[in-house]
């Protein structure tokens, strides 16, 4: 069986249209699958009813920005009502404080001499759920950089000025707002966001404390010994798997979408909880 459940639209920060991503997951032999844009569920919403949505599989999903102290993460949501109250007051919450957040980079930028970021990257988003690749993008056309991966290195990427803070809800809030909407909440990528082995214990026992049912063991291209390791974390905390391309847009060594759970060790994987309670 091949499956995908973290890949990105047009509706936040990905290059393909919905219904085109659900078109390429088709002709990539997906079964289930779940489209997570940031903190928006738009493009879901739009596809959802489409004869596409039913040949692949396509369950709701969304990946939802948060904090764990100073740490950014990111939480992806799978299978909940996208009508519930629970959850569409916490992606209006996340577009809120993503607007606020664009202002404020815009205003750090213009500090160091890049001017017009805001309407520059506004432009490049043309609706869709802001962040920091429509920036890095804008800076890339107006030539303030050479390219976007400049962009991040020097203005936006961790650490850096445009690498704006502590805007997010905290983690324990946007678990919730998923379990409350009857969905499973997944800790994308753990090993992400560069945490010592004791830090990222302590994560994810406040994330299973708030209500978190798995843990993202793959996640696009990663080492086989990141899947070994964080497939052991699973099982050590009772928690379920879960795996995704986080496919953005195509990109000769980026993640294809679509994955072959033959390839993955045993384990207990979100989507035997999805047909059981089928
Ligand atoms: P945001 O959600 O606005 O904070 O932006 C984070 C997104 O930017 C991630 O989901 C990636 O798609 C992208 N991203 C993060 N770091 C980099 C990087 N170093 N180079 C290019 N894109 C990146
Ligand atoms: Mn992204
Ligand atoms: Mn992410
Ligand atoms: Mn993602």
């Amino acid at each position: 069986m091949i499956v995908d459940f973290h890949t990105h639209s047009l509706a936040s920060d990905g290059a393909l249209a919905p219904i085109e991503l659900l078109r390429r997951a088709k002709a990539a032999g997906v079964q289930q699958f779940a489209l997570t844009d940031h903190d928006t569920t738009a493009g879901y919403l739009a596809v959802r009813h489409t004869s596409e949505a039913e040949e692949i599989g396509l369950i709701s999903g969304v990946e939802l920005s948060c904090r764990w102290a100073t740490t950014t993460i990111h939480v992806v949501g799978l299978n909940f009502d996208a009508d519930a109250p629970e959850m569409t007051a916490m992606v209006e919450q996340l577009t809120q404080a993503r607007e606020e957040r664009a202002e404020k980079i815009a205003t750090r930028l213009a500090g160091v001499g890049i001017d017009d970021a805001l309407e520059g990257a506004k432009a490049i988003a043309n609706g869709s759920q802001i962040g920091r690749p429509h920036f890095a993008t804008w800076m890339a056309e107006a030539g303030a950089v050479d390219s976007a991966a400049e962009a991040f290195d020097k203005y936006l990427g961790a650490g850096k000025i445009g690498d704006v803070k502590m805007f997010w809800p905290p983690l324990s809030d946007v678990v919730q707002a998923i379990t409350r909407a009857g969905g499973v909440a997944i800790l994308a990528h753990p090993l992400k966001y560069r945490l010592t082995g004791m830090k990222l214990r302590a994560l994810i026992n406040d994330f299973k404390a708030a209500g978190g049912g798995a843990i993202e063991v793959l996640n696009g291209r990663q080492p086989e010994t990141d899947l070994k390791r964080l497939s052991q974390l699973a099982e050590g905390n009772g928690l379920m798997c879960s795996v995704g391309s986080d496919f953005h847009r195509d990109f000769e060594y980026g993640p294809k979408l679509g994955i072959d759970v033959e390839r993955l060790p045993n384990g207990a994987y979100v989507w035997d909880a999805l047909e059981a309670s089928a």
